[in-house]
């Protein structure tokens, strides 16, 4: 079991590195904003619920986020480990994961912060809203989003450092440099 949580600013590289990895490793892929996206898009009642906060670029409240993290583990049993992907972004949520994985024998082995600064970032954003179009992109929502990571997101990463799980990846460069770094640091868990 390998339980890994990938940690950056938006637009860090989080989801093109994920899906390396569980391509290597076959892991499980939980991304808490690819769930709430969908629950928009098929228009449910958690969709109906967040749509305005996704838009806005604020974080969605800690217990409903958690719900949905935790059902969605439940769903994927027999995974050979999991990929916290936009999970953990408060410390409560990261407090809430400790407990959940602990009621069924599991830990988080290992929390990758993909390092980028905030520059790189607005950059990759610029570049990704003209590819993809998504609506919480734009400029001002962006600066949303990474004022959130800062001032809410950022703590998660003291909460992990005291248990000794962080290790810092440089998020700038080659996408393969990235990932033979982030596998390197995998293997010596
Ligand atoms: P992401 O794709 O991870 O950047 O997430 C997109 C949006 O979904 C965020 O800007 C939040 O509005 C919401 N979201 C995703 N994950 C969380 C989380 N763990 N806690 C609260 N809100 C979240």
């Amino acid at each position: 079991m390998l339980n890994l949580v990938i940690f950056g600013p938006p637009g860090a590289g989080k989801g093109t590195q994920s899906d390396k990895l569980i391509a290597k490793y076959q892991l499980c892929h939980l991304s808490t904003g690819d769930m709430f996206r969908l629950h928009i898009k098929n228009d449910t009642a958690l969709g109906l619920k967040v749509k305005q906060i996704l838009a806005d670029g604020m974080l969605v409240p800690d217990s409903i986020t958690i719900e949905m993290l935790e059902e969605e583990v439940q769903k994927n049993p027999e995974a050979k480990g999991y990929i916290f992907d936009g999970f953990p972004r408060t410390v409560p949520q990261a407090e809430a994961l400790d407990a959940f994985l602990a009621g069924k024998g599991q830990k988080i082995d290992l929390v990758l912060q993909l390092d980028v600064d905030q520059e790189a970032i607005e950059k990759r954003i610029a570049k990704r809203q003209e590819e993809s179009g998504r609506p919480d992109d734009s400029a001002d929502k962006l600066l949303k989003r990474i004022d959130e990571y800062f001032s809410k997101t950022i703590h998660v990463l003291p909460y992990y450092e005291g248990q000794g799980k962080v290790t810092k990846v440089n998020g700038i460069g080659e996408i393969e440099t990235i990932f033979t770094n982030i596998c390197a640091a995998i293997d010596a868990v």
